[in-house]
């Protein structure tokens, strides 16, 4: 903790240092879209031209701010939102994360970026296009040609969810608006098509669905019908989740609540993500069992049970597919959830191995055997570089993202982890095993509580083999039940946590 402190301190100055003797360098010029040029304050560092963001944003009618608690800068513009580190290639725009080409530097409250950040990071807020002519130091913007995204729409009924999935050309940036009876799902940056634009259902929960414009219209039957809206990826699409609300008594729907019933509580939104996927097979039992199998199991599993306690639920796969570790927690921020739980299946050389390990987020493991693991746990089959590069880059990655998303949430992380291990442990008879920090990728972009559990050593011949069976999973899917009622009911009541649960 204290050395990320002075690394973050020492990016900032090496950024002030570079950028010093260069204030007051050459100038630029930005053209608005419709408007005429305007001069902007630009540097130049390593040959490369880098403009204020200030400038061009005040020009579109944004702003940039500088958040000296965490050294980032929020850039807003219109209903858009990005952050963005010092000397830091990632940006967080609006609920998506964009890697960039070349850090930023920041001089006081004045943010400068290179052409590049325009297109990528401002672009899509304001819905134009940039381009940079270097020999004239001009950086004009004009309205985005928008591109034509095909829509293909399927509904499917299932006994207390109707699933709507859009098969989508490719998952532009979305923003979803719901009404009472409506749900709107706006692309701001795409053009719709499809055939037919326009489907009736005959479906209990879902009336209609339109395609329009930039617009998907979803109207529902009901006014007390919850929706969960996510994007997948291979094949790029949309789910749309229309699910009725948990009735929290045995009242007949209709009837008026007794007058002295409690406003119910909103249901709490639990995103689970089965580790591993697809090419991405995760670690192998003795009996072949692999884990990227046991994982997706375990969660349809906890899904089904969370659902009937009247959770909300959201997955970052359905199915064998691969999705990339940042993608996951991306998926996740956007479904607003109330926690992150990525399961998967631990594994060690030695076959005697038992039990559950619970991680959440530090980038410095707590013992070696973590940072092994969470190594193995970060390794993809795309990342084949040299284990020192990878680290490096994985490291630079870590800080500004750690900083911006899971910062806030470690200690809600830290509890909900210490609660899990106490009742897992008593699932499994197991007493020694705690819970732990490693730095693992998929935890660091979580803008909520995130942790990580290794439900059980898929290596140990036994355990493999408790894995395979329903009984076991759903005796995990209560114990992880169990494990939220108590962390909802301390976080809401603020009450003290216990070391050990009694039942
Ligand atoms: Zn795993």
């Amino acid at each position: 903790m204290l050395r990320l402190v002075t690394l973050f301190a020492l990016g900032l100055s090496t950024a002030s240092l570079t950028a010093q003797p260069l204030t007051g360098g050459p100038s630029a010029s930005f053209v608005p879209p419709g408007g005429t040029s305007l001069v902007v304050r630009s540097l130049d560092i390593q040959g490369r031209a880098f403009l204020s963001v200030n400038d061009v944003l005040a020009a579109l009618g944004g702003s940039v701010q500088f958040d000296d608690s965490t050294f980032s800068y929020e850039l807003k513009l219109k209903s858009h939102s990005a952050v963005v580190g010092v000397e830091t290639p990632i940006a967080v725009v609006d609920t998506r994360l964009v890697s960039l080409s070349t850090p930023v530097h920041g001089v006081g409250s004045t943010l400068f970026a290179d052409p590049d950040f325009f297109q990528k990071v401002v672009g899509p807020m304001a819905g134009t296009s940039f381009v940079w002519e270097r020999s004239s130091r001009l950086l004009s913007a004009r309205k985005a040609d928008l591109p034509e995204v095909v829509v293909e729409a399927t509904l499917a009924d299932f006994e207390a969810t109707t699933k709507i999935v859009l098969r989508l050309t490719e998952v532009p940036a979305f923003r979803v608006e719901k009404g009472e009876e409506t749900l709107v799902i706006r692309f701001p940056a795409a053009r719709l098509t499809a055939s037919p634009p326009e489907m009736a259902f005959d479906d209990p929960r879902v009336a209609r669905l339109a395609v329009r414009g930039s617009e998907v219209y979803v109207s529902l039957r009901e006014r007390n019908l919850s929706t969960n809206v996510y994007a997948l990826q291979t094949p790029p699409r949309i789910v749309v989740d229309v699910t009725k609300v948990a009735a929290t008594s045995g009242r007949s729907p209709g009837a008026a609540p007794p007058p002295s019933a409690p406003a119910k509580p909103q249901p709490k939104t639990i995103v689970l993500d089965p580790g591993h996927g697809g090419t991405e097979e995760g670690a192998k039992g003795p009996g072949g069992a692999m884990e990227k199998d046991a994982t997706l199991a375990l969660v349809k599993s906890i899904r089904e049970t969370l659902f009937r306690n009247g959770y909300r639920v959201v997955t970052t796969r359905e199915t064998d597919t691969t999705v990339g570790l940042d993608e996951r927690p991306a998926l996740a921020n956007a479904a607003k959830p109330d926690l992150f739980l990525s399961i998967h299946c631990n594994a060690s050389r030695s076959p005697s191995a038992h039990g559950t390990e619970v991680y959440y987020l530090s980038l410095d493991a707590s013992d070696r055997a973590a940072a092994a693991l969470a190594e193995k746990e970060n390794r993809t089959e795309r990342s084949a570089t040299p284990t020192a590069d990878r680290n490096a880059a994985l490291r630079d990655l870590d800080l500004i993202l750690w900083d911006l998303a899971q910062n806030q949430h470690l200690s809600a992380s830290a509890r909900l982890a210490e609660i899990i291990q106490a009742d897992f442990n008593r699932l499994l008879g197991v007493t020694t095993r705690g819970v732990k920090q490693a730095p693992f990728r998929v935890l660091i972009g979580a803008n909520v509580p995130a942790v990580l559990v290794e439900v059980a050593f898929i290596t140990n011949p036994e355990e493999e083999k408790k894995l395979a069976s329903e009984d076991f999973r759903r005796q995990v899917a209560e114990t992880v039940v169990g494990s939220l009622a108590t962390y909802f009911r301390n976080a809401d009541g603020a009450a003290p946590v216990p070391p050990v649960k009694t039942r």
